[in-house]
């Protein structure tokens, strides 16, 4: 490869994809139908083993693969369920058997089947004879095994060793051809492990790492000499074996370590990959939910190895397990799952939640289906479960029923949709995979405030969205030549940019420029920070540590015109010294639940002051009303459509909304303002008038969920 496409290559290579071309595509079905879940997705063998099961489970498992099971689901609006089949390579064919029953009753009565694979570990107590004659499981550098949390005989697996791919084929493979199911449930659908956890260094990622670094820089001695000092590559270990923590704990500007990332991101790419065109190629109609622990303030390319955009183009849905429900916090916080939504949503898939916590009263499940209405274009997915495996999917069932039959009613409304994006806050892929966790803090708060003010927005990984007038960078430290001028471009035709912090002072590889990339366009008040390097060590035998940024004057928040677009620059947006620790006492990564980062920035008013300074009057859409309600905003393709989605977190009915939403120009005139809503007919009171180019939009009241719909006529 040329040293160019080197420093501005993405965080998958894909040259290592080229032989298994993208084939792919999205079901009708899953894009056509609302997605409404029921799970049962644990096999009988499991909740024996663990130790969760009841007294009669035979009887309460011959339930969930009844008549009676499926016209329930249906009954309460669900149109898919998942049942347990495969759980770490090991299928009971007792069970199986009541598969194969269940899969022609769904078919009679038109529900569509879905069936639970969980493959990065093996089920080692029911799987001996594999395991003497076969080498797959994964190994940490010192060669010992690791598993699933504390479920010890479910151990991991390295799918660098080809017996795990068949394997996995082999599952997919008899549940398409033989069992004619709609959806595969990939749980677990990662590569190599989590970091701190046990995280694969076996003989077969050793030897596949190595051979990746040559097809990526022995052609080139020149390169790769600057790159990593010499040209052994061969010599080269997988880092994070020794010392501890054992991953780095700022920024990622160690060579070996980004190309690890790099390795694992591309080989979650290629397996992903690899599965989904297998099942592709044997019934194009069959969807997948992928679950791969999708993240908003963690690391998730560093941490797992994974990089959702890539990932989300072979999944249908993505599953999320986090507990960012939609409610205000303990202090006030508002919590949701915007971000999660439109990380998704970029490569066009939809997000998986689960909806329901029947110890929380019926208002949080009304909230958790609007807020997916909102943000996952109508696509509710989990109700719940089997009442013998987890929430009883039947509790509430009124309120599920009356959301799906609501949504079949506007079902018009939820397709076809695409996001508003005033502004962007640009995630890139490569600069967030090696960058330190005050760059995820930084695009937290600022999320968290364009969240909690309503302003039309959308998270971005690589290409911005074409309507974008403002990109944020949250303190980007890598940003490549390329990268640099494409946003010079973008200012320059009129975009406007909200710089935070030191982006753009490391080219491509990490490697500190004299001055920052983005120089051209930055206030000339803007200073490059040094590096200080502190005295700390007492003998020869610790490094020293890498300097430390000196930041001039954080206090100074600079702004210029520049070309038809406008620049600001904040040279510290969130205090590193507010931000938890990443660790465990014993240095496992800390993935506990942590709210610190969901509220907006401590200058949030300078903050709002500099966005609108940078938007300049040109934000369509605009919402007045309570903290705690909020919104999202589409377009419809095919038609003049606007939408305006409106979520109320709070525990009250709020009144006298108002929303302005700037005309686009050029002929355009109004047809007709509505609104809809699930809460009933007394909350679908609107009034609407003209103000110059501004459509002003009165709703009497919201209750928990409400959309306004703006029909359009262009060219009149
Ligand atoms: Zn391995």
């Amino acid at each position: 490869m040329e040293e160019k496409e080197l420093l501005e290559g993405g965080l998958v290579d894909e040259q290592f994809l080229a032989d298994l071309p993208h084939k792919r595509k999205r079901p009708a079905w899953v894009l056509d139908e609302s997605l409404v879940s029921v799970g049962a997705w644990e096999p009988l063998f499991h909740r024996r083993r663990l130790g969760t099961t009841q007294v009669d489970d035979e009887k309460l498992y011959a339930y969930e693969h009844s008549e009676q099971f499926v016209k329930e689901i249906l009954e309460i609006g669900g149109n898919l369920l998942i049942t347990a089949y495969d759980k770490n390579y090991y299928v009971d064919e007792d069970e199986y058997a009541l598969k194969k029953q269940l899969a022609a009753l769904c078919k009679k009565h038109g529900l569509r089947l879905g069936v639970y694979i969980r493959a990065d570990n093996i089920y080692t107590e029911a799987l001996p004879d594999r395991l003497k004659n076969e080498d797959l499981l994964a190994r940490q550098a010192d060669g010992r095994t690791s598993s699933y949390g504390s479920q010890e005989w479910r151990k991991n697996i390295c799918f660098h060793k080809p017996g795990n791919i068949e394997a996995f084929k082999v599952s997919v493979h008899r549940a398409i051809t033989d069992l004619g199911v709609d959806m595969l449930h990939l749980d677990g659908f990662g590569v190599g492990g989590t970091e701190t956890y046990g995280a694969c260094r076996c003989d077969a990622c050793r030897r596949d790492f190595t051979t990746f670094l040559v097809r990526r820089w022995d052609a080139d001695p020149k390169s790769c000499k600057r790159r990593f000092g010499h040209t052994r590559l061969e010599g080269i270990e997988p880092p994070g074996f020794a010392s501890l923590p054992a991953i780095p704990t700022g920024r990622i500007a160690d060579p070996v370590w980004q190309e690890w990332i790099r390795f694992r991101c591309t080989w979650t790419a290629r397996v992903t990959r690899i599965i989904s065109e297998y099942a592709y190629e044997l019934n194009p109609g069959v969807a997948i939910l992928g679950n791969a622990g999708l993240a908003v303030r963690e690391n998730s390319a560093l941490l797992c190895g994974y990089e959702p955009a890539t990932y989300c183009q072979h999944v249908d849905m993505m599953c999320n397990e986090d507990a960012f429900d939609a409610h205000i916090g303990p202090e006030g916080e508002i919590i949701q799952r915007v971000r999660q939504h439109k990380m998704a949503a970029n490569a066009g898939a939809f997000l998986w939640n689960y909806m329901h916590n029947p110890a929380q009263p019926e208002r949080h499940l009304r909230t958790q289906l609007s807020h997916a209405a909102a943000f996952n274009r109508g696509r509710a997915t989990g109700i719940g479960f089997s009442f013998a495996c987890y929430n009883d999917f039947r509790l509430a069932g009124d309120v599920k029923r009356k959301y799906a039959d609501w949504l079949k009613r506007h079902w018009e409304h939820f397709q076809n949709v695409e996001s508003i994006n005033d502004v962007v806050v640009w995630r890139e892929s490569r600069a967030m995979a090696f960058a330190e966790p005050i760059t995820y803090a930084t695009a937290m708060r600022i999320e968290q405030l364009l969240i909690e003010d309503r302003i039309p927005f959308h998270i971005a990984p690589g290409d911005w969205p074409s309507d974008a007038q403002v990109l944020v960078l949250p303190n980007l430290a890598i940003i490549d030549d390329a990268q640099c001028a494409r946003l010079t471009q973008f200012a320059e035709r009129g975009g406007s940019l909200l710089i935070i912090g030191q982006t753009s002072i490391l080219d491509g590889w990490g490697r500190r420029r004299n001055n920052f990339g983005l120089r051209a366009i930055l206030p000339p008040q803007v200073k490059a920070s040094g590096l200080v390097f502190e005295q700390h060590i007492a003998g020869a035998n610790d490094p020293i540590k890498p300097g430390c940024e000196k930041i001039d004057d954080k206090e100074r928040w600079t702004r210029q015109q520049f070309g038809a677009g406008r620049v600001f620059h904040i040279p510290e947006l969130v205090a590193p010294a507010t931000q938890p620790s990443l660790f465990n006492i014993d240095y496992s990564y800390n993935f506990g639940l942590d709210l610190t980062n969901w509220r907006t920035p401590e200058k949030a008013d300078e903050t709002r002051n500099a966005l609108a300074w940078l938007l300049d009057g040109r934000q369509t859409f605009a919402v007045e009303t309570e903290r705690g309600v909020i919104a999202n905003y589409y377009r419809q393709s095919g038609s003049e459509n606007r939408y305006v989605h409106l979520v109320n977190l709070n525990d009250h009915v709020v009144t006298n909304t108002a929303v302005k939403y700037k005309l686009p120009p050029a002929n355009t005139t109004i047809k007709d303002v509505s609104v809809i809503s699930p809460d009933g007919d007394k909350f679908q009171k609107i009034d609407w008038r003209m103000s110059g180019d501004h459509l002003i939009i009165s709703l009497e009241s919201l209750d928990v969920y409400s959309v306004i719909i703006v029909r359009m006529q262009a060219g009149v």
